[in-house]
């Protein structure tokens, strides 16, 4: 791929903007000397305004997701994961895609990714990855929760198909680690209520065997 077709995917503008970053002898390589738009992509090599690129292509990130931002690159009414990512990252192509939702009230582990058969690989419904959440519930747990959720014949509101085995792990009364390992709409909060109960805080912890790093702060992302 020509070295301006490689940044504009990255995101660095389009074409255009592109062609006039080379004119303005803004991309160069580590030891200074300008580049041209038909030379070969040594990623590490490359440096615009002697900033090393983004992440290459097939990279993924950790977003530490906090409360009240959805999981989409546009929303008129709350503010979005893309937001607390580099702006670059909203233009490239093919985009960093979540890699499994989490709703606007739910914070922790989100991953993002342009590796299209990672992404396959993690949301596929038939790869039953391992999400583990945090729940905290309005309620005291009914006794026969963690069977219920381990029955493999719980049934969610509105839907024919029972859902799968899930781990629950009770921390107190109303505190709870849920392991699910497929990804229906608001799939935890709908677990619960159909015990009767609320949500009132969830929190992914993990997906697969990827923890959320603990020292990774609310809206902070990482490169893995
Ligand atoms: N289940 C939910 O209800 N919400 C999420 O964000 C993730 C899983």
């Amino acid at each position: 791929m020509r070295l301006i077709k490689y940044l504009a995917n990255l995101g660095y503008g389009s074409r255009r903007d592109v062609t006039a970053l080379f004119a303005a002898k803004r991309v160069r390589d580590a030891d200074g000397r300008v580049l041209r738009a038909d030379d070969p992509c040594d990623h590490g090599a490359i440096r615009v305004d002697g900033e090393p690129l983004d992440p290459p292509p097939g990279s993924v990130v950790c977003l530490h997701k906090p409360l009240g931002y959805v999981c989409s690159t546009t929303d008129v009414a709350n503010p979005v994961v893309y937001d607390l990512l580099p702006p670059r990252f909203r233009a490239r192509s093919p985009l960093m895609s979540p890699v499994g939702r989490l709703d606007r009230d739910t914070s922790g582990m989100l991953l993002l990714t342009d590796d299209g058969k990672l992404l396959h690989n993690v949301i596929s419904p038939k790869r039953h990855v391992a999400k583990r959440y945090l729940a905290t519930l309005s309620r005291p747990l009914r006794e026969d929760a963690a069977a219920q959720f381990a029955s493999g014949t719980l049934m969610l509101e509105g839907e024919e198909k029972p859902l799968l085995p899930a781990q629950l792990e009770v921390l107190s009364p109303t505190q709870a680690r849920v392991t699910v390992h497929e990804g229906r709409y608001h799939q935890v909060r709908r677990m619960f209520a159909a015990l009767e109960n609320r949500v009132l805080e969830l929190h992914r912890e993990s997906v697969g065997g990827l923890a959320l790093p603990a020292d990774l702060p609310a809206s902070s992302y990482r490169l893995l």
